[in-house]
């Protein structure tokens, strides 16, 4: 038996199991080893009976001295009870519809309880905790593996299959790692780590093989992006000759100075561009620390030296603001630039200043590939849509996860004669860890610092008692002439409560369309409101933008599309309801929608449940106003979710975990090197080179 054996070699798995295996798409002995515990049960910090006078979380062991079966309520609910006893005293625990439980657990038994404990009409008792036999041979350890359960797999079901099959494989000198990456690392071998992370023997071994298989998954991904890295320095990129007297000329134009931070961006940026090796650099900079106008440098550069452009951001909305901005700084030099959107497109001529034409999608293509059209923006419908460029030498991506080699390759007419340089941006701070991690081969440019004139953000944590007060100032404010945003968690009230008749945790969530209404009718009548979202045509976006934009509109009420790039200068109040729903970093996001000019501005948090955890949480945008600072919080409190989105990534919760902690990816990432150093193209390490081609193309597949 090995890791491809299908399982129904295991000893007791016929085809009936072999079909609930696949249900969790196990389908080979590997597939089942790998598939982790979700969580463990661990019943080795144990109290006795005695201490229990509180309300919490306990683990006993005792003696089960009565069992009652027969109560219910309503005559719904099956109730199963027992009585539990130490040489301390006597507790009782309760488990609702689980009337087996009967059969498992019978009067005189010696078992192991653990979960939470709760006041009860006869005081305090266990309801529906974790139990084990002490003397079942199943159960024999303190910590208890738990998967992801579903239909009739249940995770004792489980665990009984994997030990079967652990049983049953020889890997005692399996390994899936390098021997001496396996020692340099004191990592547990892969038998062990495996034996642990299912059965595990003490919190520390399990901690251990948690850590081998992390390791070994940060360790992929570093050799991935290690290669990525070397890949794009052995390329060939575009040598830009920067006319540094027409840079010059835009700066001396712009209505503002740059602030050092900018410059010192910006000339990293040109510096880059001159080289023959294709640049390959993260601006990252925090929501309105001006980004947009380093980019648009770079690109006069590019341009001025008879090469083109293309600019892509995350949506429409956000394309048609670049377009826009870029269009006004840059009428003067005489520069052709196209809009690709869905359906008419937009080319701006160089000769009317300020005029714009559309032309078909067709035409506008055509023009690019003709070399006519000097820089191009659109959504990443850019590469989707086969637009070739006649010599593309830079791409600036806003907000976009990754940007590969290949796909920069894509864009340009003549391929493989060289890939075009990469400026990706973003105002999402990056922990250094994750940053590695996720762009470890790009170089990193950061605006540190805002323009000078704006104001800090007045933030404050309305609580529901307070909330009349918050919007009496915000009528204030319209009343003098600025807009107001509001963002909902999401977009419309949902018709169906959720099948298990719960509560769901979204209830009390605001949506767009109702509160639209209500703020409409109730509390700002003398307003204007619109509403926008996600689901909208995007005529429909673009008109409530726009009219946003002109003034004809008060107060927008908006989902999170608006989370991004979004640049209103009269906006000055940002209102965010279920704030306790969002990262730190989304929020500080949001909040970056306003204060962007020397008006003062104001945020308000309004949350849907209210509670000392959501408060202090959330207090942290009060006194912290720097994005990197909150994306650490983030990190610490939410884990690396927030910033790489985990269906886009695969990545699964150990590698998520993982990446929280920076000692353990600076040393994977030593290690890829080294590797990578000894052996490149990994050719006497057969198996990781298959294994990084495999991540590759899971991650390319996106
Ligand atoms: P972001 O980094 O979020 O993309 P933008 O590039 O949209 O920020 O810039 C935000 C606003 O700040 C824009 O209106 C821009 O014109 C303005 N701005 C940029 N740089 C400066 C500066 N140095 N001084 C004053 N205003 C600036
Ligand atoms: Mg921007």
């Amino acid at each position: 038996m090995n890791f491809s054996t299908s399982v129904l070699e295991i000893s007791g798995v016929g085809p009936a199991n072999k079909k609930k295996l696949e249900k969790l798409k196990i389908k080979t002995v590997g597939d089942l080893l790998f598939y982790f515990p979700r969580r463990y049960e661990n019943f080795s910090q144990k109290s006795s009976v005695a201490s229990i006078y509180n309300k919490g979380k306990y683990t006993i062991e005792g003696k089960v001295i009565k069992t009652n079966t027969d109560v219910t309520i309503g005559r719904r609910i099956a109730i199963f009870e027992i009585i539990i006893k130490d040489e301390t005293g006597e507790i009782k625990a309760v488990w609702f519809n689980q009337p087996y439980l009967k059969e498992k657990i019978k009067e005189g038994d010696e078992i192991v309880l653990s979960g939470a404990v709760n006041f009860s009409k006869d005081g305090l008792q266990f309801s529906n905790p974790f139990f084990r036999k002490l003397n079942s041979d199943e159960d024999a350890f303190d910590i208890i593996s738990i998967y992801s359960e579903q239909g009739a797999v249940t995770s004792s079901f489980l665990r009984s299959v994997i030990k079967k099959a652990l049983s049953g494989i020889n890997i005692q000198n399996k390994e899936t790692l390098p021997v001496e990456v396996v020692k340099k690392n004191n990592l547990l071998s892969l038998s062990k780590a495996l034996n642990e992370v299912h059965f595990p023997s003490s919190t520390n071994s399990l901690k251990k093989a948690k850590r081998r298989f992390s390791f070994e998954r940060i360790f992929l991904l570093q050799l991935f992006i290690l290669e990525q890295k070397i890949a794009i320095s052995k390329k060939k990129g575009v040598p830009v000759p920067v006319d540094i007297e027409k840079v010059k000329d835009l700066v001396d134009g712009l209505p503002f100075t740059l602030t050092d931070a900018q410059k010192k961006a910006s000339w990293q940026i040109l510096k880059d561009i001159e080289k023959n090796t294709p640049m390959n650099r993260l601006l990252e900079g925090d929501v309105g620390s001006g980004k947009t106008i380093v980019a648009t440098i770079a690109s006069l550069a590019v341009i001025k030296a008879g090469y083109q452009v293309a600019l892509m951001a995350p949506t429409e909305v956000l394309s048609r603001q670049h377009f826009d901005e870029i269009a006004k700084l840059l009428w003067r030099f005489k520069i052709d630039i196209g809009l690709l959107t869905g359906k008419k497109d937009k080319i701006r001529s160089k000769r009317l200043k300020g005029d714009t034409f559309e032309v078909s999608r067709e035409k506008l293509q055509e023009k690019v590939e003709e070399g006519k059209v000097d820089l191009l923006v659109g959504t990443h419908t850019l590469i989707q849509d086969k637009v070739k460029f006649k010599n593309l030498a830079l791409v600036i991506v806003d907000e976009q996860q990754r940007f590969g080699v290949e796909q920069r390759a894509k864009l340009c007419l003549k391929k493989d004669s060289f890939i075009p340089h990469l400026l990706s941006m973003t105002a999402t701070p990056i922990p250094r860890t994750l940053a590695l991690t996720l762009y470890g081969d790009l170089d990193l440019s950061v605006i540190d610092e805002m323009p000078e004139e704006r104001k800090p953000i007045i933030t404050e944590l309305v609580s529901p008692k307070k909330r009349e007060d918050a919007y009496l100032k915000i009528k204030e404010e319209i009343k003098k002439g600025r807009q107001c945003f509001f963002i909902c968690p999401r977009i419309e009230d949902p018709d169906k409560k959720p099948a298990d008749g719960k509560k769901s945790p979204w209830a009390n969530l605001k949506s767009v369309e109702k509160e639209k209404e209500r703020l409409a009718t109730e509390v700002f009548p003398e307003f204007k409101v619109e509403g926008l979202h996600g689901k909208m045509k995007n005529s429909e976006k673009e008109k409530v933008m726009k009219d946003f934009r002109d003034k004809k509109i008060d107060l927008l009420v908006s989902t999170s599309v608006i989370e991004v790039g979004v640049d209103v200068k009269n906006a000055s109040i940002m209102v965010i309801e279920g704030a306790e729903m969002f990262g730190l970093s989304q929020l500080h996001q949001f909040r970056g929608r306003v204060g962007r000019s020397d008006i003062q501005s104001y945020c308000f948090l309004f949350t849907s449940s209210w509670n000392e955890k959501i408060k202090q949480r959330l207090k942290a945008l009060l006194t912290s106003k720097n994005g990197f600072e909150l994306a650490e919080k983030d990190l610490e409190i939410r884990g690396p979710g927030d910033f790489i989105g985990k269906k886009q990534w695969g990545y699964d919760d150990f590698t998520m975990k993982a990446l929280k902690d920076p000692v353990l990816v600076e040393s994977a990432r030593e290690t890829a090197k080294d590797i990578l150093e000894e052996d490149p193209g990994l050719k006497k390490n057969s198996l990781l080179r298959k294994r990084v081609d495999l991540l590759k193309r899971k991650i390319h597949l996106e």
